[in-house]
């Protein structure tokens, strides 16, 4: 499977040919140009790594969601310990996962 990057915008396609215009800025196939195997290879590997991240990122927002809705229960100040440092630290992983999906764009690992 090759892999096709639109020079406009950056949008990946897979498939044997480009497609006729880009699904995301319009931009015709000309457009459009195929990943060496280097850099598809790549894009495939971190698809993967990827995904993990942002499957943990959802789930860290719903230790947020839970842990704020623990905290305003307002039960006893160990609870509510919890709870705050259960935000806290879903909140410093979470900017820690950000940064580093950052750095697998700024590396091509990302598509
Ligand atoms: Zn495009």
């Amino acid at each position: 499977m090759k892999i096709w990057k639109c020079t406009v915008c950056g949008y990946l396609h897979d498939g044997v040919e480009p497609p006729s215009s880009c699904p995301k800025c319009k931009a015709a196939a000309e457009k459009f140009e195929e990943l060496s195997e280097e850099q598809s290879k790549l894009v495939e590997r971190s698809r993967e790594s990827n995904q993990y991240h942002v499957e943990l990122l959802s789930l860290l927002e719903q230790v947020k969601e839970i842990s704020v809705l623990g905290r305003e229960d307002g039960l006893d100040p160990g609870c509510v310990a919890i709870f705050q440092q259960a935000i806290q630290a879903a909140t410093e992983l979470g900017q820690s996962i950000r940064a580093e999906i950052v750095a697998h764009i700024s590396k091509g690992k990302w598509g």
